[in-house]
């Protein structure tokens, strides 16, 4: 059962197509990218998941049921940073948002503090916290109450190199704790890393979506087959440059690193072993393809 199943979800704002017909599943335990560059769709779809925004047409479900209060408190968000008071400590800053959110109760404070790695500076002044601390500080916010779901905007947006790797070691560290991450990405890279499944979105439109090894491998496929595919592989596990050997059905894949292996040579080195091919085809060079997809260049 899919944490959140998204149907055919449609969005404009005036003559701005914003999103056209998106369909996508979320399944639990995953961290779920969606990717695209800006003005992809990326925050209307986030808004509109989080009943900030109504959508036009389509529809959408949180734990395979209609949306109500209950449901909503199993979802911790952060669409846009929160003003925390820069004065205030990081425990007072939370105190704050805790009674007026509502969310969790004051005993929950330390548990985030822990979750998000501050707990050591929570009595420090937030005006004293690094990016990346701030960062953390806000995502510390959006667990009160304990979410099984965090919904992120870009939240490595605007961050150095050292809070960018620290709030992706986090998301890592949430999701193994058993939460489902949903986030918002344009970095493709970030996406490789940290994610488990994407879905591309392109002018309002998913492109591709699936676990990331499919949607983004960044290796050539190549799908063979002979009279005697078990004499097969064991010739193509001596062939250099191929990363995994597969059954599919009929087939054999064999996953090589892009570009590597010239289909011509893998063919005479069979026959040369007393293999004779017949069906050998290369899948698409996917990376490229998504981001040809993606950026339309
Ligand atoms: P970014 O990464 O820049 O935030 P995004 O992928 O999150 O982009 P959205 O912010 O959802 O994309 O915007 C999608 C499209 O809708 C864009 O063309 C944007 O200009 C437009 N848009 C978003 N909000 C509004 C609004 N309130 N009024 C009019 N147009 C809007």
């Amino acid at each position: 059962m899919p944490v959140l199943e998204i149907e055919n979800i449609s969005k404009s704002y005036g003559s701005i197509k914003a999103l056209q017909g998106v369909s996508l599943q979320v399944p639990k335990g995953s961290v779920f990218g969606i990717l695209g560059p800006n003005g992809s769709g990326k925050t209307t779809l986030l808004s509109i998941i989080l009943n900030v925004l109504n959508p036009d047409a389509g529809n959408f479900s949180w734990f395979g049921q209609a949306s109500n209060n209950d449901q909503r408190k199993k979802i911790g968000s952060l669409l846009e940073t929160p003003n925390f008071y820069h004065y205030l400590s990081a425990i007072n800053n939370l105190k704050i948002t805790q009674s007026i959110s509502g969310r969790g109760n004051p005993e929950d404070i330390e548990k985030v503090l822990y979750a998000v790695n501050l707990h050591d500076r929570r009595n420090s002044r937030f005006s004293t916290y690094s990016l990346g601390m701030k960062q953390r500080l806000a995502i510390a916010a959006a667990l009160l109450g304990d979410p099984g779901v965090l919904v992120l905007d870009e939240p490595t947006n605007g961050l150095d190199p050292v809070g960018i790797a620290e709030v992706r070691r986090l998301i890592r560290e949430l999701q193994e704790k058993g939460h489902t991450i949903i986030m918002a990405s344009h970095l493709l890279n970030e996406v490789e890393k940290v994610c488990t499944h994407v879905a591309i979105l392109k002018t309002g439109k998913i492109v591709s979506t699936g676990p990331v090894d499919e949607v983004l491998s960044d290796e050539d496929i190549i799908e063979i087959a002979s009279s005697d595919n078990n004499s097969l592989k064991a010739v193509l596990e001596q062939y250099k440059d191929i990363v995994n050997i597969k059954r599919e059905g009929p087939y054999l894949q064999v996953y090589c690193m892009r570009g590597k292996i010239n289909p011509a040579d893998l063919n005479q080195f069979c026959f040369e072993r007393g293999i004779v091919l017949h069906h050998l085809s290369i899948q698409k060079k996917k990376l490229e393809t998504r981001f040809f997809e993606l950026t339309g260049n």
